[in-house]
């Protein structure tokens, strides 16, 4: 494992200070400024590809192809989306049309928060560190990024590149550990996103809120399935498991648990237990296709929710803490009160929990934290719309798991503990900008109107007043039918008397013989 040089403490704050005073130059302002660095972190990757995968491959034991897909891949549609949309976003947006307000231009400008904080997490450091930045970049913001200290390779390279590719006053990174993050967290930042588990997410919250700061919170739990027993198995497994395997189950989308009829398990467990030995035909330890854990510190904690289940190991099971490795495993019959529904497992670890109905899955789910993801496998519309709409979760998703997070235009966010504020697009680009508002008024409007604000006031002026205010919906319940669509019955009767009586007319006319 290679070693990683942390930033010196005393270092922070003079970074922090070159990126204030880089951002108050006023140069992230321009779009085609923005549009070239977002471009630039495109080629951060892509010039240096063969360097991150050994990076991964040294920190995670990372297969290339998981590489490639989960990091490389949606990071550069990130970046093809923030470059062709940019400047679309940061368009001044006008308002609905309003005789009230139209003279004084009213307009909503997105600008940018100032200096932004992005501190991510080991298990997608490419995408999870740059996607944030490429819409922070977007915004027109600054920022200084702290990677994760578990992947000491790839945060020794993206310290080497980020100042090579990007403008190196605006854009930094901070490596360390807590003592660093703790000095970095004391500082004032003008937004901060941060990416990983919930206990050091309240740290975060708490250290935000002494400067009033606005902060994202990517956070993870457990997502639990939903499988109908009518759902083709094979291919419902096949997805379960590359879901819960890919990267060694170290996915903050990965399925946690499968609640499964209880009639229905051994089907399951067969289907599982044959998409398995296709995916490993040697095994999974000699298979270069699986992923190794972050740190020995976390296959001990994975080691032992599997030494502690009470469930029946079907798959797996096995562990070498000192090689980082945990067998892919499936455990059948878990219940209430189990390791393995304990905390997220963020491990390669499948529990299957017997359940009797849908309606016993749904009460399941409802009785613990707002996950990122609710999954159904089902081909049934009603079956998917009875769990979607008892649930809460970031992302509702059928017959998939994971893959919503590179799907350009769609956010990745959770809700409640699984976090707030969202990833990627111009949801992203929202939260490291200001919505600021802009109105002109000509002077001209205080001679035609308006004049009726200044005191002293007068009881004639009463109805202007009231010809500004906005009128209320129909009262609820009272079966009134609105304002707007007696105008519009008008209109429509007006148009239909007026076009009949001219066809009435045309009909009378004598009829010219040729
Ligand atoms: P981690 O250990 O790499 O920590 C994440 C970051 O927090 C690191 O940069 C680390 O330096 C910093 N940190 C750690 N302790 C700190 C402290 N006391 N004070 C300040 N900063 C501190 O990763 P992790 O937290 O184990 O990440 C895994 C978690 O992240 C899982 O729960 C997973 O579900 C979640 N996650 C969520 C998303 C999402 O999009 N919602 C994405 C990936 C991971």
């Amino acid at each position: 494992m290679s070693t990683l040089a942390y930033t010196s403490i005393e270092e922070i704050p003079k970074i922090h200070a070159t990126a204030r005073a880089a951002f108050q130059s006023g140069r992230t302002k321009s779009i085609e400024f923005r549009k070239a660095q977002i471009a630039q972190v495109g080629y951060l990757i892509k010039d240096n590809e063969q360097r991150f995968k050994e990076a991964l491959r040294s920190d995670l034991g990372r297969p290339d192809q998981e590489t490639e897909l989960l990091d490389f891949g949606p990071t550069y549609a990130e970046v093809k989306d923030a470059y062709s949309n940019v400047a679309k976003w940061a368009k001044p947006q006008g308002i609905p049309f309003s005789i009230n307000w139209f003279a004084m231009n009213p307009r909503v400008v997105a600008e940018p928060k100032g200096v932004a904080l992005i501190i991510s997490p080991f298990n997608f450091p490419i995408f999870l560190l740059l996607t944030p930045l490429i819409s922070a970049i977007a915004a027109g913001s600054a920022a200084v990024l702290k990677p994760s200290e578990q992947t000491p390779a790839f945060s020794t390279l993206i310290a080497e590149l980020v100042p090579k590719y990007l403008d190196p006053e605006l854009y930094h990174v901070i490596n360390g550990g807590v003592p660093e993050t703790t000095k970095i967290l004391e500082l004032q930042w003008d937004h901060i996103l941060y990416t990983g588990n919930g206990r050091v997410g309240r740290i975060i919250a708490l250290a935000a809120a002494k400067h009033l700061t606005p902060v994202t919170l990517e956070l993870g739990g457990k997502n639990p399935v939903v499988i109908d027993p009518r759902v083709d198995v094979k291919l419902a497994a096949r997805r379960l498991l590359w879901g819960r395997f890919s990267n060694a189950g170290q996915i903050c989308l990965s399925p946690e648990y499968v609640l499964v009829p209880e009639h229905f398990q051994d089907t399951l467990v067969e289907a599982l237990k044959e998409a398995y030995a296709s995916f490993y035909p040697e095994g999974p330890e000699k298979s270069d296709s699986l992923s190794r854990i972050v740190s020995s510190a976390h296959a001990a904690r994975i080691k032992k929710l599997i030494d502690e289940t009470k469930g029946t190991i079907v798959v797996g099971g096995q562990a070498d803490v000192e090689k980082r490795y945990i067998a892919p495993t499936v455990v059948r019959d878990v219940k209430e009160g189990d390791s393995l529904l304990g905390d997220e497992i963020f491990g390669p670890v499948l529990a299957l929990v017997p359940v009797k109905d849908v309606d016993e899955a749904i009460k399941f789910i409802q009785a613990r934290e707002y996950p990122l993801a609710v999954y159904v496998f089902t081909h049934d519309k009603q079956f998917e719309k009875k769990v979607f709409s008892n649930t809460k979760s970031g992302a509702a998703v059928t017959n998939e798991t994971v893959i919503t997070a590179g799907v350009p235009g769609l956010p990745v966010g959770g809700i409640g503990p699984s976090g707030y504020g969202y990833y990627t697009g111009k949801h992203a680009f929202e939260q490291f900008s200001h919505y600021r508002v802009s109105l002109k008024n000509p002077a001209w409007v205080d001679k035609v109107a308006f004049f009726f604000r200044y005191p002293p006031y007068k009881p004639e002026n009463r109805k202007y007043v009231k010809a500004t205010s906005s009128s209320l919906p129909p009262r609820p319940g009272k079966g009134v039918v609105s304002r707007a669509t007696k105008r519009w019955a008008f209109w429509l009767l007006f148009v239909l008397v007026g076009v009949s009586s001219a066809a009435l007319t045309r009909s009378r006319r004598p009829q010219l013989k040729a």
